[in-house]
């Protein structure tokens, strides 16, 4: 069995770093090929993500220094981190017998890749790196992002703890992936929905080796926000519920309304007022709401998601 290492790194005005990065991960491509757990024919592909800098420039040059160990491709236009890593996971898919996600920056342990692979040589079809230590990132980016894995997680998105998108997937794992054909692309979300086999690799991140953060709080919460309303249709249900919830607040306010009514402690107007106004809102809640459900379910049938995955099959006469 062959094992083709490809190594997917999505950039964005990333200039200042690549240059360290490339030949970080060329070290540790030598290092595995030396302890033959990945075939030699292994290599990095760099996705630009429509950078303004001199990132493309700097790709090329790497690509004009070692056409098989680095290669590249330049998307058009900045379509963000997750498009730009889905663009280089399906360019490999028929190059290579695995694939290893990992942001440009270095901030997620290159050296975890060792241990991606040899994971994945025991079985293991999709490997998650995962931080176990975020003291590196800011307090605030720490308390946000892991509010944000919460409140996805309560709404009902099922993702892994703390996992980026540093990562390793089989080329089966890639073509299952493939079929995903949602244009909201939220990787984290969709990957554990892929069901394979998976293990997790542990790492420290460490802070960026050079340039800024591509992703403000701005970016964050429309990020977390994408990957909410991508996944799940449960926050319509939440209208429905609070609809609900106000038409039987509604029962205790008409018995209220209707004891201050009978001991004469109301106004003219106020009893039947009180009535609609509390009896109204809740029907108009939950109207959105049953909209809601349809409007739900239309939005997975258009996603025409995959509806099972075939693990294995015992199926030879
Ligand atoms: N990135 C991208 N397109 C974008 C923004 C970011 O391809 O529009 C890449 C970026 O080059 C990096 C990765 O996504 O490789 C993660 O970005 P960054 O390190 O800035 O995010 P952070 O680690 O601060 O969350
Ligand atoms: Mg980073």
């Amino acid at each position: 069995m062959s094992h083709r290492l490809a190594i997917v790194v999505p950039c964005y005005n990333e200039e200042a770093v690549l240059r360290i990065t490339a030949s970080e991960l060329s070290g540790i491509l030598n290092r595995m090929v030396d302890e033959q757990l990945i075939d030699r024919d292994s290599y990095v592909l760099m996705v630009n993500d429509g950078s303004k800098d001199g990132t493309w420039q700097v790709i090329e040059d790497l690509h004009r220094s070692n056409p098989l160990l680095y290669k590249g491709i330049d998307l058009a236009h900045n379509r963000g981190h997750q498009n730009a890593l889905l663009a280089g996971l399906m360019e490999v898919i028929n190059h290579c017998d695995a694939a290893i996600s990992i942001d440009a920056d270095l901030q997620d342990d290159p050296l975890a890749m060792i241990e991606m692979v040899k994971r994945w040589h025991e079985g293991a079809e999709i490997v998650y790196g995962v931080r176990s230590s975020r003291e590196t990132d800011t307090w605030f980016k720490r308390t946000t992002a892991h509010a944000f894995y919460s409140f996805q997680r309560s709404m009902g998105v099922d993702t892994v703890y703390d996992h980026a998108d540093y990562r390793l997937m089989s080329q089966r794992a890639l073509i299952l992936l493939s079929e995903y054909r949602e244009v909201n692309l939220f990787l984290r979300g969709i990957v554990p929905q892929i069901g394979l086999t998976t293990a997790i690799v542990e790492y420290k991140r460490g802070v960026r080796a050079a340039g800024e953060s591509k992703y403000p709080l701005s970016k964050m919460l429309s990020f977390s926000i994408d990957g909410i309303t991508s996944f799940s249709a449960r926050p319509m249900r939440l209208i429905f519920l609070t609809g609900f919830t106000f038409l039987l607040i509604t029962l205790l306010v008409a018995v209220y309304v209707f004891v201050a009514y009978l001991t004469g402690r109301t106004i003219a107007g106020w009893s039947s007022l009180m009535l609609s106004v509390w009896f109204l809102g809740s029907l108009i809640l939950m109207g959105i709401g049953i909209v809601g459900e349809y409007i739900g379910k239309i939005f997975l049938e258009v996603k025409a998601r995959p509806r099972y995955t075939i693990r294995q099959r015992l199926t030879e006469d």
